[in-house]
């Protein structure tokens, strides 16, 4: 038989549809099918190692989300943004006579590059951290680092449903804070809205992964998939950390792993 090219009459419709049906199924995690979101919906159309890292462009497709008295603006998912509108709507409406504190974002999406940089102006001691790095071996400051600040393509900031609000203080949300009566209502009602608070008491995650973040809050329906997705992705080697940034070589395999899932429970599945 002749091959023929389409200029010659005869087009490739069957090997074009073939293309096709594989191009549309090779990026569907049959997890993500089994949980009623498809690649697309979780993945908002990016490839899915690149997504769970944060290397993508986030300004292309999440949502900006604009803090009207801060004046300053973030960016999250789509998903995320709608319900944490909801959320701040309702407690707009509770708070009336109670409390002067509104909701107000301080960070969203964090792409790997961003996470980059932070880490390592924390690693060489040009941002400044609860100790100083001087003297300290790489191992030591890694160990810093990771009280408050994830290594690149780690953090549950490069997936978009993750937000820190009001104050990265913790005693901002404690009893006779300012943000004592917000906070309260975030633990009675955020689940309602699908939020809930990923780095709880420390103790109650059997004192592994990040410290106490009363600020950081996390859309579940969609972080509770992303995480077991990175899971995945790092055991089967998808994801690698090691030699990609400043200290990284240093950290055992199962460290990164470690972090990610040392989660409170309420934000599994
Ligand atoms: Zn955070």
């Amino acid at each position: 038989m002749k091959l023929e090219g389409p200029g010659n009459g005869i087009s490739f419709s069957y090997l074009e549809d073939f293309m096709n049906f594989h191009r549309l199924f090779k990026f569907f995690p049959v997890v993500a099918v089994a949980l009623g979101l498809s690649a697309d919906d979780l993945y908002l159309g990016q490839t899915p190692e690149k997504y769970l890292m944060g290397d993508y462009n986030g300004g292309k497709v999440h949502k900006v989300f604009v803090n009207k008295i801060e004046k300053s603006s973030f960016r999250m998912r789509p998903d995320v943004m709608a319900a944490f509108q909801k959320m701040i709507e309702a407690y707009d409406k509770d708070r009336k006579g109670k409390s002067n504190e509104h909701i107000f974002v301080r960070s969203g999406f964090r792409s790997y590059a961003d996470q980059k940089y932070i880490w390592e102006t924390k690693f060489t001691g040009k941002r400044k951290m609860r100790e100083s790095v001087e003297g300290k071996k790489p191992e030591e400051i890694v160990s810093l680092i990771l009280q408050y600040s994830s290594a690149p393509g780690t953090s549950r900031h490069h997936w978009g449903t993750d937000i820190d609000i009001n104050s990265f203080d913790n005693t901002y949300f404690e009893k006779g804070g300012k943000g004592e009566f917000l906070y309260s209502w975030l633990q009675e009602n955020a689940s309602k809205f699908g939020f809930c608070q990923p780095y709880n008491e420390y103790s109650k995650r059997g004192e592994k992964g990040y410290y106490l973040e009363r600020w950081h809050w996390s859309y579940k329906p969609v972080s509770s998939k992303l995480e077991k997705e990175w899971q995945k992705a790092y055991q089967s080697k998808k994801i690698i950390i090691k030699g990609k940034f400043m200290g990284s070589n240093t950290m055992s395999d199962d460290l990164p792993l470690t972090y990610v899932t040392s989660v409170n429970t309420d934000c599994k599945e």
